[in-house]
């Protein structure tokens, strides 16, 4: 894919931009995560390192706010215009098609990795679906294979369109795994392969954030036992994550086609449960 990366370096540039190897922390990003969260308890130090990246736009150079503002919450169309910026800027990114929800969505999977890793994807692959079926490896082979090998951790995101956390945080978490150069991430970023489906119901979750404007913003209790939406995906409802014999669904067939694709080696399926957020 083309990215127009040096372009935006040069314009950064002229512009008397930070200098591109001495990356700054984005403090106004940095005092708005303080402002919204609601309780020092919640907010290790390590989240208060955002990366000012001078040609990647973070959240919040892109919408306008950072990602968990109050009151705010981004359609599919969004969030996947999010992404597409990403891969346009950070050579860490790519974006790929999955399929088509039932009502015309896409479904499509975030990847991010170093410049080798974006280089090598195919041959990463196959060595992870090598690594996946005994039957096609040479046991004196093995070690030869782990040694060229990366791992590939996935991370689903909205399964549950009314756990409305997931689709928002992995922007966030997105930027920050291509950006930082906190020693860290940047290990994550050139040992490990992240791969993200960050809407994996999208007909689900347009119906949510419809819902959310309409209904559900100005509500001052949680528990004043108004409904949620009543029906989100164009067949299923919560059961959606029950599909895993009928494969009836295009949630499911994604999930499937990623699994198999990919062969992750974790996969962190991210849900909630009232106020709680849990895997
Ligand atoms: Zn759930």
């Amino acid at each position: 894919m083309f990215k127009p990366r040096y372009l935006l370096v040069l314009t950064a540039l002229l512009a008397g931009s930070t200098p591109l190897f001495a990356q700054s922390i984005d403090q106004t990003y940095n005092a708005k995560i303080r402002e919204y969260t609601t309780d020092p308890r919640f907010l290790p130090a390590s989240v208060l390192d955002l990366s000012d990246d001078p040609v990647v736009p973070s959240p919040l150079k892109h919408f306008g706010q950072i990602t968990g503002t109050p009151g705010v919450l981004h359609h599919t169309t969004e969030i996947y215009g999010y992404f597409k910026k990403l891969a346009e800027t950070s050579p860490n990114v790519t974006m790929q098609p999955v399929l088509m929800s039932e009502e015309g969505r896409p479904i499509n999977l975030i990847v991010i990795g170093n410049e080798d890793a974006q280089k090598r994807l195919d041959h990463y692959k196959k060595q992870l679906a090598l690594l996946a079926d005994p039957r096609k490896v040479n046991p004196a082979d093995l070690n030869k294979i782990l040694g060229d090998s990366k791992l590939v951790y996935y991370l689903n995101g909205g399964m549950h369109s009314p756990e409305m956390g997931s689709p928002e945080m992995l922007m966030e978490l997105a930027y920050r795994l291509a950006t930082s150069q906190n020693e860290e991430i940047k290990t994550i970023r050139d040992n490990i392969i992240v791969i993200i489906n960050p809407v994996s119901e999208p007909d689900g979750w347009d119906k949510q954030v419809d819902w959310y404007y309409r209904y559900s913003k100005n509500k001052k209790e949680f528990a004043d036992g108004s409904p949620s939406v009543p029906y989100w995906g164009k067949y299923t409802y919560h059961d959606n994550n029950r599909d895993g014999l009928q494969m009836s669904q295009a949630i499911t067939k994604g999930l499937l086609k990623i699994y198999y694709e990919w062969h992750p080696v974790v996969s962190l399926d991210l849900h909630e449960s009232l106020q709680l957020h849990y895997i």
